[in-house]
């Protein structure tokens, strides 16, 4: 018999998430955290096996811990007790691969790539471009390895999806030798997510998505747009790293390069105080204070100014691409919502579309606010363009792409 689950792991710096998989049908065998990895203190692990609420609420066979958790190594160890413990596990013949999300696949990763040593040696050589993620991955990855070498290990890159966008969209308007010697260009991020949704949103059309021009708003607390002209991207708004682009929850999004320079010679901050202050202190945060829209639209309808403008910012920029979108396709068959805010907060689907008719796009408010889960169309049945709420699902996209390589 084949094997047939994937286990898929997205390491950061300080945390790893898991979930196993069986494959094809992306039914979920095991959930998990391990969060603190390489603190002070205790790490903690929660651990939670199917048949039991991922949500968290009232599920009984969810089992917390805290334990020492040195490095990443020892928190996947852990991660491999949690699964052996319900009869699942790093080593058992099930496995079919281990699917790794990394951040930077640069220009050299445009699909799922199985792991050897060249590949590691090139995700390192992209350090430089994502210095906070690229590193946890690759220590993500070596765990792995090391637990079970005899497993297919299989990295899914974030910016794979992009690699599709023609150079001009992704060339920045700079010195051709310094943007060349330095790797600087538009790469985009949330890759997966825009990869699966765009997927979805074709289906839920009952099309194919080689016929389809999609739109994509990955709306969480990182965001970006996307637009998908027949299954493949070609612009996003992210760019050589994820601050560019939409307002975000602590990230401020496009502003003025020369912003920079004036917070340096005038402010006389460090380039590190600068990219703490656009990274920490940007976006919904920076503008009023809180950084969840759950919470920012509760302060606006208490009469909050700051928040209102937070919000309306937050739009402005949201509708701004989504026009700037529209002309780079030229025919749009749907926009479609995801993430946190874009799956949950009606709010912000009804402001951003909200008096675009000319263009075709509309929203029926009674489908908007339905408590319905799953993806979805929102638009009037008269609209020429679709509008849909499609979650998204990153670890089953991982596991998908991993089973279909490790058995093409
Ligand atoms: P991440 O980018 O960390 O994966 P998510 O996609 O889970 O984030 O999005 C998290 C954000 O989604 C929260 O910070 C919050 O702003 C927003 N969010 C979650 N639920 C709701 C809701 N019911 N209404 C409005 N916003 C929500």
């Amino acid at each position: 018999m084949n094997a047939t689950q994937v286990l898929v792991l997205n390491s950061g710096s300080s945390s790893l998430k898991y979930q196993l998989l069986d494959m094809p049908a992306g039914r979920r065998l095991a959930t998990g955290l391990v969060e603190r990895i390489g603190e002070d203190g205790p790490g903690r692990l929660v651990h939670t096996p199917a048949g039991t609420n991922g949500d968290g609420d009232g599920d009984s066979g969810r089992r917390e811990r805290e334990l020492p958790l040195p490095d990443h190594a020892a928190a996947l160890r852990a991660a491999g007790e949690e699964l052996a413990a319900d009869g699942l596990g790093l080593d058992s013949p099930e496995l079919a691969a281990i699917g790794h999300r990394v951040v930077h696949g640069g220009r050299t990763f445009t699909e799922p790539t199985v792991v050897d040593e060249r590949v590691l040696a090139e995700i390192e050589r992209l350090v430089p471009l994502a210095p906070l993620h690229n590193p946890a991955n690759l220590a993500g990855i070596r765990t792995a390895l090391a637990i079970n070498p005899d497993v297919p290990q299989v990295a899914v890159f974030d910016t794979a999806f992009h690699t599709t966008i023609p150079d001009h969209a992704a060339c920045y308007a700079i010195d051709a030798e310094v943007a060349a010697e330095h790797r600087i260009r538009r790469y985009g991020f949330h890759g997966t997510s825009h990869a699966f949704v765009s997927r979805r949103t074709a289906e839920l059309l009952g099309r194919r998505p080689e016929e389809v021009n999609v739109i994509t708003l990955h709306l969480g607390n990182g965001a970006s747009a996307a637009a998908v002209a027949g299954g493949r991207c070609v612009d996003t708004s992210m760019g050589l790293t994820p601050l560019q682009g939409l307002v975000m929850g602590t990230r401020s999004g496009d502003i003025d390069p020369a912003v920079v320079f004036h917070l340096s010679r005038v402010a006389g901050m460090s380039v590190a105080e600068i990219d703490e202050l656009l990274n920490s202190r940007s976006g919904l945060r920076g503008l009023c204070g809180d950084n969840d829209m759950r919470e920012v639209v509760r302060r606006m309808d208490a009469g909050d100014t700051r928040a209102r403008l937070a919000f309306d910012v937050y739009i402005h920029r949201l509708r701004s691409y989504l026009g700037a979108y529209v002309a780079v396709l030229g025919r749009v068959d749907a926009v479609a919502f995801t993430a946190g805010v874009g799956e949950n907060a009606t709010r912000v689907r009804t402001a951003a579309v909200a008096g675009l008719d000319a263009l075709g796009l509309a929203i029926d408010e009674r489908l908007n606010t339905a408590a319905v889960r799953g993806p979805r169309l929102i638009s009037p049945e008269y609209a020429r363009v679709a509008v849909a709420v499609v979650p998204t699902d990153e670890e089953l996209e991982i596991a998908t792409q991993a089973f279909a390589l490790v058995n093409a």
